[in-house]
């Protein structure tokens, strides 16, 4: 086998280490099942010219420099704070919810005195947990804190998961803050940038190394697989690196069951009109079926005139039995997580196997997530390396 290391997928998981590999010297070979690179990240143009992301709105924002100084290098990017409404008692209000919203949806007077309790208690504090609110020992607090907890959190979620909201973790509410100010950013983070020229553009340039060859509508597991904690490709032991970065239970067969994810159906539509809605993204909680309507002129840095195109998201059954069926949210739960856990235990005996991304360590990974768990990976394998090399001058 000529290859060093093997990526299975070309996502952010995948594409960053292979790039950190070419640079190394090493040659790399990465597998892609779909027709295109760029994983959930990829990007395209409709007939009108807009361009969409194909697997849901992708906003990048980081706290983190080194990711953004790393991204910075293999294309340009434009400043672009993302900003969200939602469509509550049929008014549009700013989310994550904040002093605006709170005035746009109380009289002036009942809105000053939930204003300065809340400030009075939070002191210094930019924003706090929906789930804390409603916790809250202070009366006038924790009423505001369920009426938004009723209004934007209880019935989107119940719709995203199709589980009740109590149901859901911790972890995955409070991505969405209540904001203690008028800010009206969806994302507070240090830098928040979009690809000018899109991220499958980003993807290109990040892939495109002459050590790094790229086989498009592969599936890995058609000639990789394990067996007896060792890796075969085409029947032949392979002793180089492999990333893996798709479905950690489809390499192993589904052994201890299938992993649950949440899908969605993707309706994307296209209207003659400069614009269809005020805001990139607006959210709608209660009434309507779909989840929120994405407007992607908003930041695709395009100008084109009297044409547009939004996306509806519908969540939805995942089905691994379906091969249409796209995994897009992994479950977070205690026992899906146990689930996991049985599958890692088979990664942990292999030494040349590494598990990165979304997919494979069964995470709500963020882009910038993901490349920091990367950078991570790259100096684990670095050093597993230099080990097993010492091992073999022994
Ligand atoms: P992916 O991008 O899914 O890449 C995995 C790749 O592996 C895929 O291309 C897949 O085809 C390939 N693959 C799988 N199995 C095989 C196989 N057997 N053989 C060959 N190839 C295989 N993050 C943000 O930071 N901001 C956002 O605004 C944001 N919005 C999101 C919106 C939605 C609807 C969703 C679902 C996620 C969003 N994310 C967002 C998260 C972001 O999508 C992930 O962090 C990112 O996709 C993770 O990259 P990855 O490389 O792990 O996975
Ligand atoms: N959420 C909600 N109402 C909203 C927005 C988000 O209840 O208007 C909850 C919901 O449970 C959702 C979670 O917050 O699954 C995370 O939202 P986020 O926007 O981060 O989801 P993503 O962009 O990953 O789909």
């Amino acid at each position: 086998m000529k290859y060093d290391a093997i990526i299975v997928g070309s996502g952010f998981a995948g594409s960053v280490l292979a790039r950190m590999f070419a640079e190394d010297g090493m040659k790399v070979l990465v597998c892609e099942k779909r027709s295109h690179i760029a994983g959930n990240m990829y990007e395209e143009e409709q007939e009108n010219g807009v361009r969409v992301h194909k697997y849901g709105p992708h906003i990048f924002h980081t706290n983190n420099k080194k990711v953004f100084n790393f991204l910075e290098k293999y294309g340009e990017w434009y400043f672009y704070e993302h900003r969200v409404l939602g469509k509550i008692n049929n008014v549009l209000v700013p989310i994550p919810f904040n002093f605006k919203s709170l005035e746009l949806l109380y009289s002036q007077q009942k809105a000053n005195e939930i204003k300065s309790r809340l400030l009075e208690k939070y002191k210094n504090v930019e924003k706090v947990s929906i789930l804390d609110l409603v916790n809250c020992s202070d009366e006038i607090i924790k009423e505001f804190g369920e009426f938004v907890y009723k209004n934007v959190f209880e019935n989107y979620t119940a719709k995203q998961w199709n589980i009740p909201i109590s149901e859901v973790s911790k972890t995955v509410i409070n991505r969405v803050p209540v904001i203690l100010s008028y800010d009206d950013r969806y994302f507070q983070d240090k830098y928040q940038f979009m690809p000018k020229n899109g991220y499958t553009k980003l993807f290109e340039n990040l892939l495109a190394h002459d050590n790094i060859t790229i086989k498009l509508n592969t599936d890995a597991l058609n000639y990789l697989n394990v067996s007896k904690n060792k890796i075969y490709v085409q029947e032949e032991e392979y002793s180089g690196i492999v990333i893996y970065t798709g479905q950690i239970d489809q390499l192993f067969n589904y052994k201890y069951g299938a992993l649950p994810y949440r899908s969605l159906n993707l309706v994307f539509e296209n209207y003659d009109m400069n614009y269809y809605q005020s805001s990139a993204v607006v959210n709608y909680p209660n009434e309507e079926q779909f989840t929120r309507i994405t407007e992607f002129k908003y930041f695709s840095n395009q100008l084109i005139n009297k044409k547009t195109t939004i996306l509806k998201e519908y969540p939805r059954k995942y089905d691994y039995k379906d091969e249409k069926s796209i995994p897009y949210y992994a479950i977070i739960s205690d026992d899906n997580l146990m689930q996991y856990k049985k599958y890692y235990n088979l990664v942990e005996k292999i030494p040349n196997l590494y598990m990165c991304g979304r997919l494979a360590e069964y995470k709500y990974y963020n882009m910038d997530a993901v490349i920091e768990r990367a950078f991570e990976l790259y100096e684990e394998v670095k050093e597993n390396g230099k080990t097993e090399k010492t091992k073999r001058k022994k």
